[in-house]
């Protein structure tokens, strides 16, 4: 690591104790962004780069609710608004049992390099709780969400912080959650939050959007290299928001996604998997993934196995964060795997990052490949200022520009600082100099 940064790294891991996750998501943007810093001087003497990694405000809160049996619950609720030099914050709520606050400064510090790359008007934060929607009845889900909301609202706002949906967020939730902002300040405000349902400001391509962004911006690494999905075998972790339509996208490109998981196991499907009937026992049904192979005769399911032990030639993580180790990575560069594509946010640890690249897997870095989330948040926030609604052909053509674009400055920053085919730097450094160029131009604020 350059001397300048590592210094700074040192304080960073001082100052935030016990913060494992924060430490490795910076750990990994100051490893990369070394060229950048020897090339603009001026950004080292206004401590851009310090100033990027302590957030602008971290926001804790009590969070008190009633079960359907009437016993009470405390829950802890944060908002972490890391960066607002292009943009209000933008990022969204995890609701999740191991959600602390290292895990939300660590997602927020990723969504400020993210948002920058999307190249639209976006500041980065993120939020949640470590309550745990799942088992839940909706009645429950309700009640907590209406006394996050209750707290929440004072921090939010359209030309504020835009929260969304993540982990455990969904279009429940985030209606929940609209529902009682609306209700405490009076105001129709579709803008303070995105991934709302169409019905009431929501926007089209929204819910494909993460998934949809992560095999476009894929597709485009193996174009680039004269190939394309038609005829691979896909792995795809989880089965959830950013998996299921990771696995439409790719068989609509030509693709056959051959296994996904989700936290109680795995299941292969060489045949390919029968979208229409995950949807059905996830998104309606909200049931595990066993239930699938019980359908599907020759499907496998298996509660102990590595999904990455299953031949393919791209891998999409899009799980959770450290979700693919160096065994995981090993195993796929030995099987053949061409790229790894990160639809999740930090599912590969560092050691399995080192791997791939020993093993000369192509790897696409989360805050560049899972970009399409929120970039079809932004369009959601264009949307409302202007009270319109986009046809869903015209919102996904934007969404598939912005992720071409987000490929190629990508790709062009990594060959202009000598590291041609490095989408680690290439992300890093583009994301970087952006926010840093905007940090300086508004002073010491
Ligand atoms: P969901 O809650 O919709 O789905 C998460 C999925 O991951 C579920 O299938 C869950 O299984 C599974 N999972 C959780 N932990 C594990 C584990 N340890 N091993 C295997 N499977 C696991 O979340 P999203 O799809 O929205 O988010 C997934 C990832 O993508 C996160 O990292 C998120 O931050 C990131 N992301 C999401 C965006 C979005 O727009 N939603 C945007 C950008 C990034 P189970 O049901 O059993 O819990």
């Amino acid at each position: 690591m350059h001397q300048t940064l590592e210094a700074i790294h040192q304080r960073v891991l001082d100052r935030n104790p016990g913060e494992t996750e924060f430490h490795q998501a910076v750990h990994e943007v100051l490893e990369s962004i070394g060229p950048a810093v020897d090339k603009h001087p001026e950004y080292a003497q206004a401590r851009i780069v310090e100033r990027i990694c302590e957030p602008e405000r971290q926001i804790i809160f009590r969070v008190p609710w009633e079960d359907d049996n009437g016993d009470i619950h405390i829950n802890r609720g944060f908002r972490v608004e890391f960066n607002s030099a292009l943009g209000p914050f933008k990022g969204g709520l995890r609701f999740h049992p191991s959600v602390m606050l290292g895990t939300v400064k660590f997602l927020g510090f990723e969504q400020v390099f993210k948002n920058a790359l999307t190249g639209l008007p976006i500041g980065g934060g993120k939020g949640g709780s470590d309550f745990d929607p799942r088992g839940r009845s909706d009645r429950e889900v309700m009640r907590f969400c209406q006394s996050f909301m209750t707290e929440l609202y004072r921090h939010i706002g359209e030309y504020t912080d835009v929260p969304a949906g993540d982990m455990g967020v969904g279009s429940r939730e985030l209606g929940f959650l609209f529902g009682q902002y609306k209700r405490i300040t009076n105001r129709y405000e579709s803008g303070v939050l995105t991934g709302k349902g169409l019905v009431y400001g929501g926007a089209q391509v929204r819910r494909e959007a993460t998934g949809y962004g992560c095999t476009y911006f894929v597709e485009r690494v193996l174009r680039t290299r004269g190939d394309g999905f038609e005829g691979k075998d896909v792995v795809v972790s989880g089965s959830g928001n950013v998996a299921l339509y990771t696995v439409e996208k790719v068989h609509q490109l030509g693709g056959r996604v051959v296994a996904v998981s989700d936290s109680s196991g795995v299941v292969h499907d060489p045949e390919g998997v029968d979208l229409e009937l995950l949807k059905e026992i996830k998104e309606v049904r909200r049931e595990r993934l066993d239930v699938y192979a019980e359908k599907i005769g020759h499907a496998e399911y298996a509660a102990d196995r590595s999904i990455w032990d299953i031949p393919c030639q791209v891998a999409l993580p899009s799980a959770t964060q450290n979700e693919l180790d160096a065994d995981g990575a090993a195993a796929l560069a030995r099987n053949g795997c061409l790229v790894v594509g990160e639809g999740a946010n930090m599912p590969t640890t560092p050691e399995a990052a080192r791997v791939l690249h020993e093993g000369g897997v192509i790897f696409a870095p989360g805050k560049a490949a899972n970009a399409g989330g929120v970039a079809a948040s932004a369009l959601e926030m264009q949307q409302n200022a202007s009270r319109d609604s986009w046809s869903f052909e015209h919102s996904e053509n934007r969404l598939r520009e912005i992720m071409i674009d987000l490929h190629d400055r990508c790709h062009a920053t990594a060959e202009e600082y000598g590291r041609p085919g490095d989408y680690v730097a290439g992300a890093n450094i583009a994301g970087y100099s952006r926010v840093a160029e905007a940090m300086l131009a508004l002073g010491l604020v």
